[in-house]
């Protein structure tokens, strides 16, 4: 399993959750890494020992995706990305009536601008090297509403849009684009949520990072699947 030799990955949130299960199994597959995190230095600290102790090169960079600035920043010391993972997201849930435009701005701005920003940062990289590979963490809430608000269904809905966006415009530059879309795998942002229940899951039980991991691998390798939304999700939403 070492296709992704000489690879550099950026898993944006690879602190925690399933942004460090697809950090650990892109570096199994043999993708170099750039681990990016924003609060939690300690763990994030921990993803890029694990990477190294796995034999490939990890860099650490902390930066908040919602600001354009530390985007910016993330993107010039991350250097010449070939896979990029966004990942990093926020969940905000609350009663429908309390969300504010402060809370919109702020996940519409972590989930969806801090997507566009960092994709528009390091695509010149990968269209002068024909190679390329973005992986967008979307989400069931997409799909069918699910359990946090219309802030954060619309921000992942709005990925998707630009997902087909990039993916039919690099078609023929060797860069594909694809969505994942999960629902309810074992993570704070799950766990943390009153609403989110396995009892909602068709299979019955939460998801777990790593079937979530595979899946991100399996798009890394892939040359031939673009412009796709593949759903981790337990059979929520059928497709
Ligand atoms: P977690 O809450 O477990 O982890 C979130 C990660 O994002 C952390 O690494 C965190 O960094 C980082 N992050 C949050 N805000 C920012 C910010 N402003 N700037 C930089 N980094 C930030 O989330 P999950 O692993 O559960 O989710 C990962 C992705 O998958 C998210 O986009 C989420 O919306 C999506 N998703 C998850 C589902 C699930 O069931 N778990 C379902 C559907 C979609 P730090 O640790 O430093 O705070």
């Amino acid at each position: 399993m070492d296709e992704l030799n000489g690879k550099l990955a950026l898993v944006t949130g690879a602190s925690r959750g399933i942004g460090r299960a697809a950090a650990l199994a892109l570096a199994r597959a043999g993708a170099d890494l750039v681990v990016h995190y924003r609060a939690r230095a300690e763990a994030a600290r921990e993803v890029d020992a694990a990477v190294r102790a796995l034999g490939r090169r990890s860099l650490l960079v902390q930066a908040d995706v919602a600001r354009a600035a530390e985007i910016e920043r993330l993107a010039r010391e991350a250097g010449p990305v070939d896979i990029l993972v966004n990942n990093a997201g926020i969940a905000k849930p609350q009663p429908v009536e309390a969300i504010t435009e402060a809370d919109w701005d702020q996940v519409v701005d972590t989930n969806l601008k801090s997507c566009f920003l960092l994709t528009q940062a390091l695509l010149p990289g990968m269209r002068a090297r024909r190679w390329g590979r973005i992986i967008n963490l979307s989400s069931v809430a997409a799909q069918v509403g699910g359990v946090v608000g219309p802030h954060y269904a619309a921000s992942k809905a709005g990925m998707h849009g630009l997902t087909h966006f990039y993916a039919s415009h690099l078609a023929r530059e060797g860069i594909t684009v694809n969505a994942i879309a999960p629902a309810l795998i074992e993570t704070e942002m799950v766990t943390s949520n009153i609403k989110a229940t396995p009892d909602r899951i068709p299979v019955g039980r939460f998801g777990t990072v790593d079937e979530t991991a595979e899946v991100i691998v399996m798009l890394a390798r892939n040359a031939y699947i673009t412009g796709q939304t593949i759903n981790v999700n337990g059979g929520w939403y059928l497709s």
